[in-house]
């Protein structure tokens, strides 16, 4: 079967959550089926190629769900970026816009080796704000981002502007 065709099957549109007006994209009908999972963490291993990455940043919390995965089937380390206080060492930070108020989200200083080659991994690109403030984290951390990977792509929200040149793969746009 086409996995984008799969994938979007397995994603479920939720009226009204968080709050009322959006529709929340739940990817947890495509985490429970073993097909779906291990077909997005394949395309995304693939789509880099084994041995172009060191380490696999991935972000808090349904981030982790695929990024974990990625970076064992490449053979790369996996490092977390989390909200405020959730990390127990010391920490960079980058704080931004959503839609009502702020977000706060940090990574260890000394997560990466200098010059390590960094893939961002996450469930949802939506306003790209996460996604640009990762980055900057990792580049802070001495890292170099070569790309952001990500399920689903909103695009209607026009993350991608947000990221300047870095390459976006994303495995299903809608
Ligand atoms: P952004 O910063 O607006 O691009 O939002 C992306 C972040 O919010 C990601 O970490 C996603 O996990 C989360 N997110 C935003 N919208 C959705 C959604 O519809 N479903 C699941 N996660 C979402």
């Amino acid at each position: 079967m086409d996995l984008g065709k799969l994938i979007q099957e397995r994603i479920r549109d939720v009226d009204d959550y968080p709050k009322p007006g959006v529709v929340f994209k739940d990817i947890t009908p495509l985490l429970a089926d073993h097909v779906a999972f291990a077909g997005v963490v394949d395309a995304i291993v693939n789509h880099h190629g084994r041995g172009t990455v060191d380490k696999i940043v991935g972000i808090e919390a349904r981030g982790f769900i695929l990024a974990a995965p990625v970076a064992y089937h490449f053979g790369a380390g996996f490092v977390p970026v989390r909200k405020k206080g959730k990390l127990p060492s010391r920490t960079h930070e980058e704080t931004y816009d959503l839609e009502y108020g702020t977000e706060t989200i940090e990574i260890h200083v000394d997560a990466f080796e200098p010059g390590d080659r960094v893939l961002i991994v996450d469930d949802v690109l939506a306003t790209g704000g996460t996604a640009r403030a990762a980055a900057e984290l990792v580049r802070r951390g001495g890292g170099e981002v070569v790309g952001l990977s990500v399920l689903l792509e909103l695009s209607f929200l026009h993350g991608r502007g947000k990221l300047g040149n870095l390459d976006v793969h994303s495995l299903v746009t809608v």
